[in-house]
């Protein structure tokens, strides 16, 4: 049996280089860049007002104070849109509002409240200013050929913003890949169906579609076969048209776990069954003509662990993303934790923060079948491999469901 990092590598090693397709910037957000897209011009592209008030020379307001002030003579306005076309000379201001163009012979703006009209054309000012005072520079925020966004980086609402704010309205960025999804299992029936005796509703499937979607991948369920090989092997063949093919069940030791040997059958070149871990150690990993291929375990929480453990990180690389892994950080364990057996354990946790320290707790049972503990936890507990008890009150490593920062 092979460790968890040993598993990563064979996968991420299969995992080919992504494509690239045009999509309209409203599209971008959830997308991964595909390309370096750097500034083509000043942002902001002009010098400009930060505040509603008079632009001014910094130099007029030398001497005023609240017993002497200064009154400048108000020569026209610059509001966000319409710029004041000339240029100002001494002992005179322009009425300005945020985001107007500051003229040329200025070089601060003060804010309309510190000041007092004197009639319609002056104003006094009963402070001094100094140059610069909300003003906001050309390029201050990017300046011309900085780059936005990074190839590999996950394009956010924010980018988005900026994007369109340097002139893209399309953007390139990686092609998602196409995963499909198969349950196995002769216990299983469609969620609005009632269950016979001795059957079960498939759920597994349902949380493998909300997390491809979440790492972006585009999924497709592709319904529930038996435990019968030949059923198992039509339906891998129609899997195989996918970049990525995830099976639930059957991939374990009992007398009708077929996957494996389905697999095999139709030419999937298996690379690891079994890995170290708790739960999820049936997982199996195969490659056939350019599809990766997952065997999941059937329980929920294992295809769930399994999912965000081995198949995430593959998806994220399929796309080009430079962020694979989870970020990781500490927690103080509430509880003392016991291992069995010495494998990697995923445990399910609840973290928080209390009085700046974080913390965490066990979401209870930790049986692999017990969904209720993925649904109130927000992370993992990651427990070594060769680790068996962890005291109450110590560090323990802490993967969130999503990344914090
Ligand atoms: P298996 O991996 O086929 O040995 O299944 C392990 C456990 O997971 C059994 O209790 C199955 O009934 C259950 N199981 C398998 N597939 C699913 C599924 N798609 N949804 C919910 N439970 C499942
Ligand atoms: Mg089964």
């Amino acid at each position: 049996m092979i460790n968890a990092d040993k598993a990563l590598r064979i996968i991420l090693g299969a995992v080919p280089p992504p494509g690239k397709e045009t999509v309209d910037l409203p599209d971008a957000p959830g997308r991964t860049a595909a390309e370096h897209i750097v500034a083509g011009g000043d942002i902001p592209p002009f010098r400009n007002s930060s505040m509603d008030g008079y632009a001014v020379r910094a130099a007029d307001l030398k001497s005023a104070s609240s017993g002497r002030p200064v009154t400048l003579t108000v020569a026209g306005e610059s509001s966000a849109g319409n710029p004041f076309s000339g240029r100002l000379g001494k002992g005179q201001a322009l009425r300005i509002m945020t985001g107007g163009k500051l003229p040329r012979g200025t070089d601060a703006v003060v804010p309309v409240e510190k000041t007092k009209e004197e009639g319609p054309r002056a104003v006094s000012f009963h402070e001094p200013a100094k140059a610069g005072d909300c003003v906001r520079l050309a390029g201050e925020d990017i300046p011309r050929g900085r780059r936005v966004i990074a190839a590999g980086e996950l394009i956010t609402p924010y980018h988005s913003g900026i994007l369109a704010a340097t002139g893209h309205d399309e953007v390139s960025v990686s092609v998602r890949p196409r995963v499909g999804i198969l349950a196995t299992g002769d216990e299983l029936v469609r969620p609005g169906r009632a269950p016979g005796e001795g059957k079960i509703r498939n759920s597994s499937s349902y949380t493998l579609i909300g997390l491809v979607r979440e790492s972006g991948g585009r999924p497709r369920f592709l319904g529930i076969v038996r435990d019968r090989k030949t059923a198992i092997r039509e339906k891998i063949s129609e899997g195989l048209a996918f970049d990525v093919l995830l099976l639930t069940g059957g991939v374990s030791v009992g007398a009708h776990d077929y996957v494996g040997e389905a697999l095999r059958r139709s030419g999937v070149d298996i690379r690891f069954w079994r890995v170290n871990i708790r739960p999820g150690s049936p997982l199996l990993f195969g490659v056939a003509d350019g599809t990766l291929v997952f065997g999941l375990p059937g329980n929920p929480v294992s295809t769930a662990v399994t999912f965000l453990q081995f198949v995430r990180p593959a998806l994220r690389k399929m796309l080009g993303r430079t962020d694979i892994f989870p970020v990781h950080v500490h927690a103080l364990t509430d509880e003392p934790l016991n291992v069995k057996d010495g494998k990697r354990c995923f445990l399910r946790g609840i973290a928080r923060e209390e009085d700046g320290v974080l913390r965490v707790k066990t979401t209870g049972s930790q049986s692999s079948g017990v969904m209720t503990s993925l649904t109130r936890a927000n992370c993992l507990i990651l427990i070594p491999e060769g680790t068996r008890t962890v005291r109450g009150g110590s560090p323990v490593e802490v993967e969130f469901f999503h990344d914090p920062f």
